[in-house]
């Protein structure tokens, strides 16, 4: 009967699409916040890494949406316009202790979406915010190398062979500059790191879904890399090349002000991302890139396109 036997493979082919191994990130709840992790990096006890989420903080966001302005509690931990320095300060206390170190300093940069790396053997002085650059790494134990994003992709490196970690911002100009393999360079030359043996955690950003960029950013990627194409969903080619998809409204009679949207291509930065990180040496299978976009889930993060004023999250890494 080759409708029961129908009846009685579906639901067998249903299970087996859907069993996929488990993801490696989860979300663990310490002190009263969510800090999101990657499973294979808790297997070295020398090693404290996490992302953090939006919930949770002392920072207080107003926003004004389509129905009644609200206030809501966020764990803000850049020092932003809108937000009180000792809130953001009280925020990075409870996620370093979130993180089960208060006793680390925090490490973080005055990001300028650069390829800049720093090598950092020692905590700094005071609270520093003057070092300019997008990429922190370190072999020394006792420092929380910290990144901070809303929306750019934050890009966490272990390589437990020499016990070196590095942190890394890479937004379209980072990821242009290739910021990611220049950091991985600069292990190797500092610590000996082999790429083979780098384990690499692509976290949090905003996602090829929400990310819309015009013909500038996809010449750019065009003429920096030749697999670009595959990172880009849209009229590529056409934007790449120049050829405006839509013509000029002079030419096609439309009257100004009801020509169509200029086109967009949307970029998957994490992917772009990993395709470095591939290209230098690093195994496809030590890639872990999380699948949560920025823009889609404010409810967890915080997300600059969609919101404009918003806070910021910090991704870190530190040797115990
Ligand atoms: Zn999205």
């Amino acid at each position: 009967m080759p409708s029961a036997t129908k009846l009685k493979s579906k639901p067998r082919a249903r299970r087996a699409t859907t069993k996929s191994p488990a993801s490696p990130w989860r979300f663990r709840n310490a002190a009263g916040l969510e800090i999101l992790e990657l499973a294979p990096f808790t297997q070295f006890d020398w090693l404290v890494h996490g992302f953090s989420t939006r919930p949770g903080g002392a920072s207080i966001l107003e926003s004004r949406g389509l129905g009644q302005p609200r206030s809501e509690k966020v764990l803000n931990l850049g020092y932003t316009d809108w937000d009180r320095r000792d809130r953001v300060d009280e925020n990075r206390r409870r996620f370093v202790k979130a993180l089960g170190h208060p006793e680390l300093p925090l490490v973080t940069l005055r990001q300028i979406h650069s390829d800049i790396s720093h090598v950092i053997s020692a905590p700094p002085a005071a609270p520093d915010n003057s070092r300019k650059g997008d990429a922190l790494a370190t072999c020394s134990p006792g420092l929380l190398l910290a990144i901070q994003t809303a929306d750019c992709i934050p890009i966490l490196l272990v390589d437990p062979r020499h016990r070196a970690v590095a942190a890394i911002h890479a937004g379209w100009r980072g990821t242009l500059a290739r910021v990611v393999t220049k950091t991985l360079g600069r292990m190797q030359m500092e610590f000996s790191t082999k790429p083979a043996d780098v384990l690499a955690a692509i976290g949090p950003g905003i996602g090829q879904c929400c990310y819309e960029v015009g013909p500038d950013v996809v010449k750019e990627f065009a003429a920096q890399f030749p697999q670009a194409r595959s990172w880009f969903e849209g009229p590529f080619d056409a934007l790449a090349s120049g050829e405006d998809p839509n013509p000029l409204p002079w030419l096609t009679m439309i009257p100004p002000g009801h020509e169509p949207p200029p086109p967009r291509c949307q970029l998957d930065l994490k992917a772009a991302n990993a395709a470095l990180l591939i290209e230098a040496g690093v195994s496809p299978k030590n890639i872990f890139t999380s699948d949560l976009c920025t823009s889609c889930r404010t409810d967890l993060f915080f997300s600059y396109r969609r919101e404009t004023t918003t806070g910021r999250m910090m991704s870190v890494i530190g040797i115990t």
